[in-house]
């Protein structure tokens, strides 16, 4: 057996255990165990890229060896400081980043490969479309990372006739394929790159910060397709298939987002959406006083109740509230109270936002329920504490045919019997619209940091007298 012969076969058990580590990744109790799978497989594959890049060097392979390796050192000394140090509400824009860097590879490598093998149509077809797809990703990414880490303004850029800015840049790049066919010169090329580099920034540059997370993972497919280029141009079949898999999961994921937010994926492209976040607007149609309560309100009311349903949202995980609010359940649940949790597909910043919060903090999976799963039992649920959520138990997304996010599914916790908001002030969520579930007569509003207010009650639930 040849050693190229051997790498071949490393890279279908890669492949293999790619799609083994996706299919993990799509349930919570065997994430764990996709993630540890697909890391094999990565593993494994560098292995043998870097096997054979040595062994196919024309250079020394010592001085390749040393190269690469110094290469995959600097690399994974930076990724795993990155990594040690993101916060999971940092994690769209970590994400965001990372893709810029494989749109930024894509480009490299079909220069390169333009540069150095022979160039007949389909393979100048491969490295024109590779770098299309990299060019636009890259900037993309680096403006989707500029706009969630609030370095750019994250308004959407509103220039005239922006879409015939961005049909004009697609023409031209089909005028310059048509070119760079016929003439295998190098000077459509360059002119595409420059297009496409300003197409990825004006395309991004015009979707508002709120939709952002939606971009990061269309960026995300289109990062899988540039990677599945770069797999054609090199003749690497690996990288074909993981990028086939990342470029489908991608467009899957921006498609469950959409659906989730009632929104359609060109909706999201054409850009503008909502106001800014944290603004106080007025409630239209709904009248009517805001009731407050303290933690040791709620925690009588835990006290009373049978049945506790907990919505979490992005304030949860701003606030780290995670590890009281199990501490708060498994106090509950020895109790004999009932307690499970309401999951929104979109709460949070990005999909599995809060599922991985309360795995984190061992909350167990059984009582971690989808939206879908839990609202029929709400109307017989006796306490739902909104922890830090918004948008996704907004009446008004039902109620109101007028509102911004008319028609997006939402957990109907307003048909309990007692709602429990915790939040800080009366300000909006992510899509900027005002919630009038803070104002009905079964809410009440629990002011403050969530952190702060859930380790009170769990205080008062352990000296209900004395608290
Ligand atoms: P929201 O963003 O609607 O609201 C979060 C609330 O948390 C805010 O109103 C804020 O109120 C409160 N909050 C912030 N910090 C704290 C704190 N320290 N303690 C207590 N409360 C706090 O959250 P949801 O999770 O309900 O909704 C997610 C939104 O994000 C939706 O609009 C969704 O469409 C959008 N989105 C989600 C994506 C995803 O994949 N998950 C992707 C794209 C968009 P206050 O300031 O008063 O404290």
């Amino acid at each position: 057996m040849t050693l190229e012969s051997l790498a071949q076969a490393v890279y279908i058990l890669a492949a293999v255990l790619f799609v083994l580590s996706l299919a993990g990744l799509s349930k919570q109790e065997t994430a764990r165990q996709g993630n540890a799978l697909g890391m094999i497989g990565m593993g494994l594959a560098l292995a043998a890229t870097v096997v054979l890049a040595i062994d196919r060097s024309e250079r020394s392979r010592i001085v390749t060896a040393v190269l690469v390796l110094a290469v995959l050192v600097v690399g994974a000394v930076v990724g795993v400081r990155r990594a040690r140090t993101v916060e999971m509400t940092q994690m769209p824009e970590l994400i965001a980043m990372l893709h810029s860097f494989v749109g930024g590879a894509a480009v490299l490598v079909g220069y390169n490969s333009y540069l150095t093998e022979s160039n007949d149509a389909v393979h100048l077809i491969e490295v024109f479309l590779g770098v299309l797809i990299g060019a636009v990703t890259l900037t993309g990414s680096v403006v989707a990372y500029l706009k969630l880490s609030a370095r750019m303004s994250s308004a959407p850029l509103a220039l005239p006739g922006r879409n015939l800015i961005n049909l004009g840049a697609l023409v031209a790049s089909a005028l310059l394929m048509w070119w760079f066919l016929a003439s295998a010169s190098v000077i459509p090329l360059i002119l595409m790159t420059i297009v496409a580099l300003g197409l990825g920034w004006h395309l991004v540059a015009s979707i508002g910060g709120g939709d952002m997370p939606v971009v990061v993972s269309m960026l995300n497919s289109y990062s899988g397709w540039a990677a599945a280029a770069a797999g054609f141009m090199l003749g690497n079949d690996l990288l074909v298939v993981t990028g086939a898999l990342v470029g489908a999961s991608g467009a899957i994921l921006s498609y469950l987002m959409c659906r989730a937010m009632n929104r359609s994926f060109v909706s999201v492209i054409l850009g503008g959406y909502g106001t800014a976040e944290g603004t106080v607007a007025p409630v239209v149609g709904e009248q009517g006083e805001h009731r407050e309560l303290d933690p040791d309100d709620v925690a009588e009311l835990l006290l009373d109740a049978r049945s506790v349903v907990i919505t979490p949202g992005y304030g949860m995980a701003v606030a780290k509230a995670q590890y009281p609010v199990a501490e708060l359940v498994s106090r509950l649940r020895a109790r004999g109270v009932q307690v499970r949790f309401g999951v929104h597909p979109v709460a949070g910043r990005l999909p599995g936002h809060m599922n991985v919060l309360l795995a984190e903090a061992k909350v167990p999976y059984d009582i971690v329920l989808e939206m879908d799963e839990i609202n029929d039992d709400l109307p017989d649920t006796d306490v739902v504490l909104v922890i830090g959520a918004n948008d996704t138990v907004n009446p008004a997304a039902l109620e109101d045919p007028t509102s911004p996010i008319a028609g997006m599914p939402v957990l109907e916790v307003w048909k309990a019997r007692q709602v429990v908001v915790f939040k800080r002030s009366m300000a909006t969520g992510y899509a900027g619209v005002q919630n009038p579930l803070f104002l009905r007569e079964n809410t009440a509003m629990l002011f403050g940091d969530a952190k702060e207010q859930t380790e009170r009650i769990v205080a008062a639930l352990l000296d209900p007298v004395g608290g």
